[in-house]
């Protein structure tokens, strides 16, 4: 599914220009454009899901594949060996949430602190 109004969903088609570092049927992985850590990458679905607050067993599998991704992405993209290194997975859900684009992302945050978030 793709919302033509939707921001990743532009950038998954192309429409926008990304720092794209991995893709495949799943998801789309790119650097944010506003950095928080040293690492700050963005995991997003190919399918438009609008939030965490969608998601449900019908889903788990896609998430259960992302989250996997994670490890190889972050060292793949300069994140430090854990447990001395490692790196911060985050999930913005709704306005309380602090969620600002509504098509479902994790964050990817790592590299050496202190960071903006968190
Ligand atoms: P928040 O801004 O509170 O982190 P979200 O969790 O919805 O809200 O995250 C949206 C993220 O998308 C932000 O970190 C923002 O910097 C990033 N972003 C917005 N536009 C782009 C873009 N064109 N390319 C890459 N990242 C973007």
């Amino acid at each position: 599914m793709h919302d033509p109004d939707c921001l990743f969903c532009k950038i998954i088609a192309g429409q926008i220009p990304s720092s794209k570092v991995y893709e495949d049927e799943d998801m789309l992985v790119f650097k944010d454009i506003h950095p928080a850590a040293p690492v700050h990458l963005l995991m997003v679905p190919k399918l438009h899901i609008p939030s965490m607050a969608q998601v449900g067993a019908e889903q788990a599998p896609l998430l259960g594949r992302m989250l996997a991704k994670a490890p190889e992405l972050a060292e793949a993209n300069g994140c430090n060996p854990y447990p001395q290194g490692g790196f911060r997975l985050m999930i913005n859900t709704g306005d309380e949430g602090g969620q600002e684009v509504h098509h479902l992302h994790i964050h990817l945050l790592g590299g050496p602190r202190p960071w903006k978030k968190g």
